[in-house]
């Protein structure tokens, strides 16, 4: 580790924080590690807690072991401990109410639930965030119960199409007039949400929550209108904030507009020898000519690879960037995403989006900048390379041409 002395101190033991131990070790650093995560649990897998975690019989989906990372990585592994502070002039962390130097520091805290303040805490109520929110959640859920579930992004429609596989009678409540509008844009939105009403779950939209019905435990969801959604378990999945109240007088700068800690391109904060990576991370995204935050598995695992690399061996640094990618499952069906829904033209370029396989394209300035596909899973990465070599518009639609019913203009709006 070039001119520094100290551990690499890695704060959230996820994802993000363990690929940037095991890379680490990878490209040969021989250093004291220290790894710390609030949770009581090894690192483990999140995306599978709202699928198959949710359907009943599956296990937890651990991403190493004891072993693996105290005794191969030889990584000082402290679970069950949070970081409260940190003290830039001293490169301490305050964890526990101990003070831990550090010599490179790599904060890797994620994201947690925002919360609907007007709500008070009822049982039966739940957010999905965490392993032991999904093992409440899945507890609660079997064949006849009724479910609500509040926000129909990605996390809210794979918990309404595992519960609706486990028999429960589901109710989608989404805020907005078209779900997954940020994400994908409104008419891909549109296409990938017709799939709730396909399989059985009542998609309720411009849905404004006002309280919950119930003493002690939930019996339903209240709405502005005055209808009353009957819910034996409630989820809420309304989006989550970069987790960075620990920070609070650090002086690492966060990001005015989505609160994530800003980064610079080589994943460095605004503190002397403190990086960040995985879903708390606002940075400069070269490749798609944009600053931004990204919720998702890939660019977590890359970050924290990315980042351990620039904060052990800063001579031979590399700036960050990526074409986004995530996947969502639901009811069976795989959409994935690749770039940005940012764009003045979409279109479905193949299949039907009635039906259950398409792609659609999005094009911002003659450039084709991203694709959305459901149950198109060899195309969809072929568009992820032609994003990252920036082809323009009308060479992306020759690369695969239009099959039927032909391509659909999904007029200027996206
Ligand atoms: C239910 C669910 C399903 C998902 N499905 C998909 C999917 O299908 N596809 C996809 O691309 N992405 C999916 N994701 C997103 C993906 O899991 C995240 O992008 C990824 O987990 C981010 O990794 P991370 O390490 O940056 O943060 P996180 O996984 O959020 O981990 C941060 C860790 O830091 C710990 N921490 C926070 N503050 C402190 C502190 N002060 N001190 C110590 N530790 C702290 C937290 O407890 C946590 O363990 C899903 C997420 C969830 C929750």
């Amino acid at each position: 580790m070039s001119g520094n002395r100290g551990a690499f101190v890695v704060v959230g033991a996820s994802l993000a924080g363990l690929r940037a131990v095991e890379a680490a070790r990878a490209e040969g650093y021989k250093g004291r590690i220290v790894l710390i995560g609030a949770e009581p649990h090894l690192p483990y897998d999140r995306p599978p807690l709202s699928k198959d975690y949710l359907l009943a019989g599956a296990a937890p989906d651990f991403l190493s072991t004891e072993t693996e990372l105290r005794e191969v990585l030889d990584v000082d592994l402290r679970l069950s401990s949070t970081a409260t502070a940190l003290n830039a002039d001293d490169r301490t962390i305050t964890v526990d109410g101990a003070e831990i130097p550090y010599g490179k520091l790599l904060i890797a805290t994620g994201a947690t639930p925002r919360r609907l303040p007007q709500l008070a805490p009822l049982r039966g109520v739940h957010e999905l965030r965490t392993l032991d929110d999904a093992e409440r959640v899945r507890k609660e859920i079997s064949a006849g119960c009724r479910v609500a579930v509040i926000g129909a992004g990605f996390i809210g429609a794979e918990t309404a199409s595992s519960a609706k596989h486990r028999g429960a009678d589901v109710v989608l409540l989404e805020a907005a007039e078209a779900p997954l509008v940020r994400a994908l844009g409104e008419t891909v939105g549109s296409a990938a949400s017709a799939l709730h009403e396909r399989n059985g779950v009542r998609l309720v939209l411009s849905a404004r929550v006002e309280g919950f019905v119930g003493q002690d435990a939930v019996r339903g969801v209240r709405l502005a209108d005055g209808e009353v959604v009957p819910a034996d378990v409630v989820v809420i999945g309304v989006g989550v904030a970069p987790a960075t109240k620990w920070l609070e007088g650090s002086g690492v700068e966060l990001h005015p507009g989505d609160g994530g800690i800003q980064c610079d391109p080589m994943l460095r904060t605004s503190v002397p020898d403190v990086y960040a990576a995985g879903d708390v991370v606002h940075w400069p995204n070269a490749i798609m000519d944009s600053t931004m935050r990204l919720e998702n598995w890939t660019n977590a695992a890359e970050m924290g690879r990315h980042a351990a690399r620039n904060a052990l061996w800063p001579e031979t640094e590399v700036p960050y960037s990526t074409v986004p990618y995530f996947w969502s499952d639901w009811y069976g069906q795989r959409l994935q995403f690749v770039g940005t829904a940012d764009a003045d033209h979409v279109e479905f370029v193949s299949g039907d989006p009635k039906a259950d396989r398409w792609v659609a394209l999005y094009r911002q300035g003659g450039r084709l900048v991203g694709a959305a596909a459901l149950n198109e899973r060899r195309k969809i990465m072929k568009y992820r390379r032609m994003i990252a070599e920036r082809l323009p518009w009308e060479e992306a639609l020759t690369r695969f041409p239009p099959d039927s019913p032909g391509r659909i203009a999904g007029g200027s709006t996206p």
